[in-house]
């Protein structure tokens, strides 16, 4: 069963890059199946949004204390409300502190205090949930029976806490959901090509992949490929561990009873042309999204 649930974590796909009125955005084939129930997207850099180096082009992020290219944040993001047909006053932007934390969305005109929170979940249709990321690994949740969806941002301290499970549980704890009825998408993320870690943090990660069964650690999957050891491309001999997230992330939901992940082959640090990368950067730089939103059928 878990060497079933690794080669499907490890599998990724290539996602359809399209041009929208302007502005570049990805989508999972698997999540676009819903279309009809549920728009999301994956924002990349490049869009109308006219942000300066080293924020170009279409920043989300309102992360910098710079009032300029926070306002410039703010337009961006009614403009991709505008673009997907959402509302932008009922947004949801949870704060993102690299935390498990997921909190449910139960009021649509309501502001909650999400400052420490890093995943959001829903039942209502017409609010859209919008996460940032530079190299983070964005998860959407797609719930088909009752209607639900979540966004996480999963780092790797996300990751390590379970996040992206965090948010199936979550799910299920508050409107009976059943994971067999989820659908999932693990976005644009830094790849295991570009990821040099610590082994503390690969011991962390792995942690997360208990067995619900005899709760041993999945040990030997992680020698086959959840963590890349040794060179890349030919470069010198590659000395720290490589962990790869987005697979990682898949693993926690397939072990979780998602029964289907589509992973997004792109990896953002080899991409500066398309995406915002912490590490290609060298962390000044600005941020991409991943939104989503329930509709009434069409
Ligand atoms: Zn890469």
């Amino acid at each position: 069963m878990h060497t079933i649930h690794l080669e499907q974590a490890l599998r990724t796909n290539h996602w359809h890059v399209n041009d929208n009125q302007g502005l570049t955005l990805i989508q999972s084939p698997l999540l676009a199946q819903y279309k009809d129930r549920l728009t999301h997207a994956f924002t990349t850099r490049m869009g109308p949004g006219g942000a300066p180096a080293p924020y170009d082009h279409f920043n989300l992020g309102r992360n910098v204390p710079d009032e300029a290219v926070k306002a410039n944040a703010l337009a961006n993001r009614k403009h991709l409300c505008t673009v997907l047909g959402a509302n932008h006053d009922h947004l949801k932007v949870p704060g993102q502190v690299h935390s498990g934390t997921v909190v449910p969305i139960l009021e649509a005109t309501a502001k909650p205090d999400m400052a420490n929170v890093d995943g959001v979940s829903t039942n209502l249709s017409s609010v859209p949930l919008l996460l940032h990321f530079a190299d983070c690994v964005p998860v959407i949740i797609y719930e088909k029976k009752r209607e639900l969806v979540s966004i996480v941002h999963a780092g790797w301290r996300g990751t390590a806490q379970a996040i992206a499970a965090n948010a199936v549980a979550l799910m299920i704890e508050e409107w009976g959901a059943e994971a067999s009825q989820m659908v999932a998408a693990v976005g644009p993320a830094i790849g295991t090509c570009c990821y040099p870690t610590g082994e503390d943090v690969v011991e962390q990660l792995m942690l997360t992949l208990s067995s619900p069964l005899d709760g041993s650690l999945v040990k030997e999957q992680m020698a086959q490929g959840l963590v890349k050891r040794g060179s890349h491309d030919g470069q010198a001999e590659q000395a720290q561990p490589r962990p790869d997230l987005k697979a990682i992330n898949a693993m926690q939901l397939l072990l979780a009873g998602v029964p289907e992940v589509d992973v997004c082959s792109f990896c953002t640090s080899c991409r500066p042309d398309l995406f915002y990368s912490h590490r290609q950067s060298g962390g000044k730089t600005g941020r991409q999204g991943a939104i989503a939103m329930m509709h009434s059928p069409s």
